[in-house]
Parts: C-alpha cells; sequence; structure tokens
C-alpha cells in the first residue's frame, strides 16, 4: 500500500496548471473530527473566487462531496479539478488535521508528512513452533500470515534415547524456521523486526540471508501470547526511529554546511537547488508556512506577495514555499525528511544534502 502511495505523490507533485490559478482542490479530511468544516471553508472560498474559477470550483467541489459520501469513516485526501479533468482520492488510516485549499497544483505536504512519519515494516514473531508475519503501514495490521508446526515435546516420552529424541526435535524446529525465512523472503518491505520468546529468535535471525538481514531494525523478547503488547511496542520503535532519522538529518547538514561541503540551507539556495536535481535529501521544518508566490507558466517561485508575474505579466498562484520546494524534490525523487529541530528554522527553514555541486 504504501508504495502505492509514493506513486501518487510522485505523479501528483508533476501536475500543475500552468494557464490559470486556483483551479485544483485539495482537501484532507477525517470525518470523526469535523462535520462543517467543508461547509465553512466551501463559502469563504466561494465568496472569493469569480467566473470560470468559481464554476471550475462548485463543479469540482461536486464531485468531491459525492466520493465523500462513501466515506462517513476515517481519514481521506482528495484532489479534484474539473477545468482538469482531474480526480484522486487516497484512504489515510490515519486521523488528519482537515485542510481544503484551492491553488493551482494540488497541495501534497500533508501526505508527504504521513509517508515520513509513518513508515511501513514486518513485524516477525517467531518461536520454536510458531510464527506470525505481519504487514504493518500507518501503525496498523495490514496483513498478517500464521504458521505453526507440531514439534514434539521438550521432554522424552517412549522408546528412544535422550540423545536421538533431541537431535529430531532439533531437526524438525529447524525445518519449521526454514519455512518461516522462506514466507519472509516474500515480503518488500524496507525495515523488519523480528520478536519472540528465547534463543529461538536468535537462531533465525541467524538463518537469514544476508539482504534480509541488513534490513533488521530491532529485536524484541516476548512472549507469542503477548501480540497486542507487542504491536504496541514495534509501532513506537519505528516512531523512534523516525525521530532519530530525522535528528541525524539535521546533524549531517550541519557538518556539511561546517565544510563548506554539500549542502545548501535557507529558501532561496534551496529552492535553487532542488529546481536544478541537485537534492539527495531535503530536510523541512515540520509546522511552518512561509508566504511566496509562484508563476506556474514560468514556474518561478518567490518570498513574498505579488499579484502579476514581473517576467510574463500572467497572474501569479500565492503558495507556500516549502510546498513547492517538495513538490520539486518529489518530482526529481529526492529523499525527504520533517524535523522540528530549532537548529533548522535558524538555517532558514529548510536545508537539503545535495548529490553534487
Ligand atoms: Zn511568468
Amino acid at each position: 500500500m504504501s508504495s502505492d502511495i509514493n506513486r501518487v505523490i510522485r505523479a501528483l507533485s508533476e501536475i500543475y496548471d500552468k494557464d490559470s490559478n486556483d483551479t485544483y482542490i485539495s482537501l484532507y479530511f477525517s470525518a470523526e473530527l469535523d462535520s462543517k468544516f467543508i461547509k465553512k471553508r466551501k463559502k469563504s472560498i466561494e465568496s472569493i473566487l469569480k467566473g470560470e474559477l468559481l464554476d471550475n470550483f462548485k463543479k469540482s467541489m461536486f464531485k468531491v462531496e459525492k466520493a465523500l459520501v462513501h466515506y462517513n469513516k476515517g481519514s481521506v485526501a482528495i484532489f479534484s479539478s474539473n477545468k482538469n479533468n482531474f480526480f484522486e482520492i487516497i484512504k489515510l488510516p490515519i486521523k488528519i488535521e482537515s485542510t481544503l485549499i484551492v491553488v493551482s497544483s494540488p497541495y501534497i505536504r500533508p501526505l508527504v508528512r504521513i509517508m515520513d512519519e509513518w513508515e511501513s515494516f514486518t513485524l516477525v514473531l517467531v518461536s520454536s513452533n510458531y510464527a506470525k508475519i505481519y504487514s504493518i503501514s500507518f501503525g496498523e495490521i495490514k496483513s498478517s500470515k500464521s504458521l505453526s508446526k507440531d514439534i514434539i515435546n521438550k521432554h522424552k516420552k517412549g522408546g528412544c534415547s535422550q540423545a536421538r529424541f533431541n537431535r529430531l526435535r532439533r531437526g524438525a524446529i529447524q525445518q519449521f524456521l526454514k519455512e518461516v525465512v522462506e514466507e519472509l523472503q516474500k515480503k518488500v518491505d524496507k525495515q523488519i523486526i523480528i520478536a519472540g520468546p528465547g534463543n529461538t529468535k536468535n537462531h533465525f535471525i541467524d538463518m537469514l540471508p544476508r539482504d534480509l538481514k541488513d534490513k533488521i531494525i530491532d529485536v524484541i523478547d516476548i512472549s507469542v501470547e503477548d501480540e497486542n503488547r507487542l504491536i504496541k511496542e514495534s509501532i513506537h520503535l519505528i516512531a523512534e526511529k523516525e525521530y532519530r532519522q530525522s535528528n541525524e538529518a539535521v546533524f549531517h547538514l550541519k557538518q556539511e554546511i561546517l565544510r563548506d561541503g554539500l549542502a545548501v540551507y535557507g529558501l532561496e539556495d534551496t529552492l535553487q537547488a532542488v529546481k536544478n536535481g541537485q537534492v539527495e535529501l531535503l530536510i523541512i521544518e515540520k509546522d511552518i508556512k512561509i508566504k511566496g508566490w509562484i508563476c506556474e507558466h514560468c514556474q518561478i517561485v518567490k518570498k513574498g506577495y505579488k499579484n502579476h508575474c514581473p517576467y510574463c505579466k500572467n497572474k501569479v498562484s500565492q503558495v507556500d514555499i516549502l510546498e513547492e520546494i517538495l513538490e520539486f524534490a518529489e518530482r526529481t525523487d529526492a529523499e525527504i525528511e520533517f524535523s522540528n529541530d530549532p537548529e533548522l528554522k535558524n538555517l532558514g527553514h529548510v536545508g537539503a544534502i545535495l548529490r553534487y555541486k
């Protein structure tokens, strides 16, 4: 699922209306949170737009509301433009602050942030006779598969010698773990957490091929009955890892700046680098928007306020510059990290590690 959303984000980042402003509706909506929200925003926007733009808004919004009838629970992101014959709906498995905006391109920042914070992973619970492999994304179990085998009990009964009995038992466990490894190899997630009681999980890890071993981010000691606790703990681990990653990104950025290496920071320089396709990792401050304008016709983005583009004289769109930087980054396959680090703020709210200079 997450790889699908990544594909959609990439496609959305490529879209913009080069002829007119305010033609793409982006709606992020959690049904449980806010029932009057849409009505209110719709009224405000309709009181401002005129002529063709108003007509387009009403028609685009009609499609949005029609689709929403089927989503009276949970959260969604919807992008709609009647003029551009565009409609895309994405079900979001987590609650999200409601937003309804109309600009010249789909507003993707909340979506990208969700993907950054809720990385999907595979969780393997393994013991000597039972295993369960979970795919978890957005903090929820997407699918799971159980495997089990009748393994003879630890304490021997009947005729054979203790040594022979132990050998048989070990062989059966080995065979079972091999089946679990094979099952795990069918998974494509970038990160794996291994869990289970006692030593079996370590033995299991030893049996994994190199590429799977490299994906292990943590090992949890837990009994097989403790499923709920395990799910919670592993989701917590992933969140912590994301937090670390974002701190490391800011640290890396500062190091590069100190040695005048492969990095840029601040709006102007980052924007320039991301437009040139130089950005490997974009680091962006979490909860801030910076006012600016874009001329979709010339693909020029600048801070501040303008009505018309100084180059082509077309009307410009008022935008959040960080969103525009993000869209350029998505188009060029840059990695993206969001951060709350106050040092990033001092560096101008945004910075990037570069592929080349
Ligand atoms: Zn222009």
